[in-house]
């Protein structure tokens, strides 16, 4: 029922408040975010509305997952707009709590996944941020203990990083992977877009296109389709790409050569101040 949902800002809060949801024999739905929400937020709170009775979403700007020197500060905040936004698409509770109370620097405790997965891609590219990303969905999913979580495929290696925690932890948890949103001219919806300036925002279609081009274009040929991603975003003006590559999107194992199961392409670029990812499938049962 769309309203004004309920705010929590401490953990024991939004508890005690889902406590009472379950109590009354309703699932709970998560919808972690970092707020400054769009339609690709949308996408998941209507999801998540449509297959559960009680929805929480949170808004926190995890500090953990930015990297020094990363647009922290910067960051998008538009808590008001955000929370008018989940009340009129039914989202019964926001929990947004303080960085310093949810993640203190004292914190002593993380949550990360070794190996390949995490240090792949965006893991290289930004280290420390998975470990981030998992110690804050660990500890929402612990506040929560939703019967499902939501997530987007356009942070697609987080998706399978999130996927990997709650099978090695054995969480109570379905995960749910949501297809990415576009703008009607192909940019994947971000909050990072707001960075763009107009000139910018043109250049950055070259990562949907690149993407098109690929889908298009695939042959089972990882090798070629790496070699084509690559060229595009090379010639494309105003990009700086940071990788382009043909990966399983179970491991992000990059993929060599003819592939019969899941490929995944997928993009980093910066654009003007904007760090853009973007992904799409190739082929195989996903
Ligand atoms: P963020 O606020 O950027 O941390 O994103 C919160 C959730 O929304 C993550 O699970 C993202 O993958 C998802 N999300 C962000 N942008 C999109 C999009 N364009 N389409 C679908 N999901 C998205």
């Amino acid at each position: 029922m769309p309203g004004h949902p309920a705010v929590h800002r401490t953990a024991g809060d939004v508890r005690a408040a889902l406590v009472g949801e379950r109590r009354a024999g309703r699932t709970v739905a998560l919808v972690p975010t970092m707020g400054a929400l769009h339609a690709g937020h949308a996408s998941l709170v209507d999801r998540a509305v449509a297959e559960c009775d009680a929805v929480v979403a949170s808004i926190f700007v995890n500090p953990l997952q930015f990297g020094p020197g990363e647009d922290l500060e910067q960051y998008p905040r538009r808590f008001d707009d955000d929370v008018a936004m989940l009340g009129e698409r039914g989202v019964a509770h926001v929990f947004a709590p303080e960085a310093t109370t949810f993640a203190p620097p004292e914190l002593r405790t993380t949550v990360s996944v070794r190996g390949p997965l995490a240090e792949r891609f965006e893991g290289a590219s930004r280290p420390g941020h998975f470990d981030g990303v998992a110690t804050i969905v660990t500890k929402l999913l612990a506040v929560a203990l939703p019967d499902r979580a939501y997530f987007g495929e356009k942070d697609l290696q987080q998706l399978a990083v999130v996927r990997t925690l709650v099978r090695d932890l054995d969480l109570p948890v379905d995960v749910v992977g949501c297809p990415i949103v576009r703008d009607v001219d192909g940019l994947a919806l971000s909050s990072r877009n707001a960075y763009l300036a107009a000139d910018e925002r043109g250049h950055a279609l070259a990562l949907a296109a690149a993407l098109r081009d690929a889908q298009a274009t695939w042959a089972g040929d990882a090798t070629a389709a790496r070699r084509a991603l690559r060229a595009a975003l090379e010639a494309a003006p105003c990009v700086e790409p940071d990788y382009a590559d043909v990966v399983d999107p179970r491991t992000f194992e990059a993929l060599e050569g003819r592939v019969d199961g899941p490929a995944h392409a997928v993009v980093a670029a910066r654009v003007g101040r904007a760090r853009l990812i973007d992904n799409a499938v190739l082929g195989g049962p996903r």
